[in-house]
């Protein structure tokens, strides 16, 4: 029997999140040759079919109905199941995004599936694949086979790089219709904060602070650094604790995880919480006054100083390129 993938694409705002093209590049990896399925569910997403195929998806499955507007893990199992019963395919890959985190467990228990979450790379293909996730907050990596049944993985965002678009690919896009019924959760309005439109989990820069920024507005050179290089914001818990910006922006093992190509991480200790969201970056920068801090551990480049001395120059110096 061949391989079939199946691949949960997300739409934030009538976007395709990054991690959909990453959960595509590990499904082909996965399939071996066989057939990878996306699958699309919301509101009026199905124009978006053309994308995914353009990423390596050979087939979309698209899911419409107005009460998948907006994510509920009610109404986005009963979908994903609906396909997932047609299909019957030997795989199945989220996102390890928020979304991904609150669906696939539902999912799995569903199937009485094994879940493989959190994978960062994976080793072979087909069903000599072996995936690889962090464990211990980050301090050991394991290794994990498929014996028997669904292979079922969770990809962390920013690890397993996209294929290259091709807009010249083409497959089939086909409707499934559903009812969906029964929901116990009905969301009536989004109020999102405003933000400056890059997403933590997904940026490919994040300039962290943490309680040597002082205050919130001490954030602000931050943020400046941040939008110059096309980055975000994100925090220690100390400096969310200390009010000076909004949990949504803690990175660690009680916040997000972040992997992106660079990570100044500025006048944060380097707690082991906080090194479980962040020491996976690529580069990390670290900006601290105190020479003896532990963040210099995992840091690639270390600059003792002043913050507020540091980061400034760095504006400069960027602005001058
Ligand atoms: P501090 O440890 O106070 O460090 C501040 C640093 O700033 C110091 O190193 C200091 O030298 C430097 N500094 C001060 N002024 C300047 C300046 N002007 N210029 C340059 N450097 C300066 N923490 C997380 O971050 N994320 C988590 O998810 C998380 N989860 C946790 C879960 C549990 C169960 C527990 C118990 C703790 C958790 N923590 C988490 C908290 C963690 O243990 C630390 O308390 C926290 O990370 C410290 O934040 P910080 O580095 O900003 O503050």
């Amino acid at each position: 029997m061949s391989n079939k993938v199946l691949v949960l694409a997300e739409v934030r705002e009538g976007v395709l999140r990054n991690v959909s093209f990453e959960a595509i590049a590990a499904s082909k990896q996965i399939a071996d040759g066989g057939e990878v399925v996306g699958v699309l569910i919301g509101d009026g997403v199905s124009q978006l079919a053309g994308e995914l195929i353009a990423y390596g998806a050979d087939r979309v499955v698209t899911v419409e109905h107005p009460h998948l507007k907006t994510y509920t893990s009610d109404g986005f199992s009963q979908a994903f199941l609906a396909v997932y019963n047609q299909e019957k395919p030997n795989a199945v890959v989220f996102g390890h995004t928020s979304l991904g985190k609150d669906l696939s467990p539902k999912i799995a228990s569903k199937l009485q599936s094994g879940l493989i979450s959190d994978v960062t790379e994976i080793e072979g293909s087909g069903s000599a694949a072996v995936y690889i996730r962090p464990i211990y907050s980050g301090k050991a990596f394991e290794k994990v086979k498929v014996k028997e049944g669904i292979t079922f993985v969770t990809v962390r965002p920013n690890n397993i790089a996209p294929l290259t678009k091709d807009t010249g690919r083409t497959g089939a896009v086909s409707a499934l219709s559903v009812e969906i019924t029964n929901l116990r959760t009905i969301i009536k309005e989004v109020v999102r904060k405003s933000t400056t439109g890059v997403d933590l989990s997904e940026a490919k820069v994040v300039v962290a602070g943490g309680r040597g920024v002082k205050s919130a507005e001490g954030f602000e050179p931050l943020q400046q650094l941040a939008d110059l290089l096309g980055g975000a914001v994100g925090a220690s818990r100390g400096a969310c604790d200390a009010d000076y910006c909004d949990y949504s922006l803690q990175i660690g093992q009680t916040g997000k995880v972040v992997t992106p190509d660079l990570y100044i991480a500025a006048g944060i200790s380097g707690a082991i919480q906080h090194l479980a969201g962040m020491s996976n970056s690529k580069v990390i920068v670290a900006i601290n006054k105190d020479p003896e801090a532990n963040i210099f551990k995992v840091a690639d480049y270390g600059i003792v100083g002043d913050l507020f001395e540091v980061i400034p120059l760095l504006i400069e110096e960027f602005k001058a390129l």
